[in-house]
């Protein structure tokens, strides 16, 4: 006779079947019962979960408020069912996110439990993560992006007139990049780039702000730094590049910077406009230079 899949009796064996990880915690939060797709993902096997308090599987740090929730849910004091993510963690150490959907069930005893369907999303938040990471920042360099650094700038601005200190910006370019490319491919001309970007930020201080606003032209903003002291900087960071050798070949680039001091009552724009003006300078007396505005 062929099974009737909807007959109650069946439904233990459509639980075990299922893809998606359940469980069954008693009132204490003890399993009761697990899914081979649970053990599956957990990584563990069902004897090794019967009997134990579920909050085994969270990170220690959550257990206590994990087990709270878990105590309230089942005096009905929250929500019939919920609905939330958890970092988790597998027999093997390896973390994962989930979320797990719980539903309080009464059984024919009249005993409050609770069941879990577990959907694993580690993979989505992966991938939710890398897309915030690169909103703001430039993949060939790790740096901010363009406009994560003009709004750090903005920023930066805001802190600077609120607390009457200085603030410097930098825009540097390197020198006859395009012959980099020409000469030894585009993929050595990113590897370089990469490489200047690396050194440029191991000579910054920790709260200068680094940003590649396009191409090989990158934003340096100095909180707290005047003129002189920012032109010390960026001179020192100038010097450093020409006595690096980046990428495989070997090369040897420069720089050249402009140099502005915030005003009072500036914006970014008027700002960056004077560096660029001091950048072209730079670039019309010869390269290879630091030119304040
Ligand atoms: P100058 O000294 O006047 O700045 O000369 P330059 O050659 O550096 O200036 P130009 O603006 O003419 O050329 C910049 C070159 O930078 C053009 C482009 O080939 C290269 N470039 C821009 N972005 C990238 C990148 O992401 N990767 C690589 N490999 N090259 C890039
Ligand atoms: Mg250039
Ligand atoms: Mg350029």
């Amino acid at each position: 006779m062929p099974l009737n899949l909807t007959h109650p009796d069946n439904i233990p064996r459509l639980i075990r079947a299922a893809p998606l990880g359940i469980c069954i915690t008693d009132a204490e939060g003890l399993f009761e019962m697990v899914n081979p797709a649970y053990c599956d993902f957990y990584g563990y096997r069902e004897e090794e979960l019967i009997g134990r308090h579920f909050t085994m599987l969270v990170p220690e740090a959550d257990r206590a408020r994990l087990g709270e929730l878990h105590e309230r849910f089942i005096r009905g004091q929250a929500d019939q069912e919920i609905r939330q993510e958890w970092e988790v963690v597998r027999k093997d150490g390896e973390r994962r996110s989930i979320i797990a959907e719980a539903a309080r069930i009464v059984d024919e005893r009249g005993e409050v439990k609770q069941a879990t369907f577990v959907t694993d999303i580690t993979e989505r938040k992966r991938l939710e993560r890398r897309l915030e990471f690169l909103a703001r920042h430039d993949e060939l360099t790790g740096l901010l992006n363009r406009r994560a650094g003009l709004a750090r700038l903005d920023e930066e601005i805001a802190r600077t007139h609120r607390h009457d200190i200085p603030l410097c910006v930098a825009i540097c370019d390197l020198d006859h990049f395009k012959q980099i490319n020409d000469r030894h491919g585009h993929g050595v001309g990113d590897e370089a780039l990469a490489a200047v970007a690396e050194v440029m930020q191991s000579e910054l201080r920790r709260y200068d702000v680094l940003a590649r606003l396009g191409g090989e032209e990158f934003l340096v903003i100095l909180p707290g730094a005047t003129l002189s002291e920012a032109e010390r900087s960026i001179e020192r960071l100038r010097r450093r590049l020409v006595e690096t050798r980046l990428a495989s070949p070997g090369l040897s680039l420069t720089l050249s910077a402009g140099l502005a001091a915030l005003k009072e009552g500036d914006a970014g724009d008027a700002l960056l406009e004077r560096a660029d003006r001091a950048l072209y300078r730079a670039k019309r007396e010869g390269r290879n230079r630091v030119t304040p505005a």
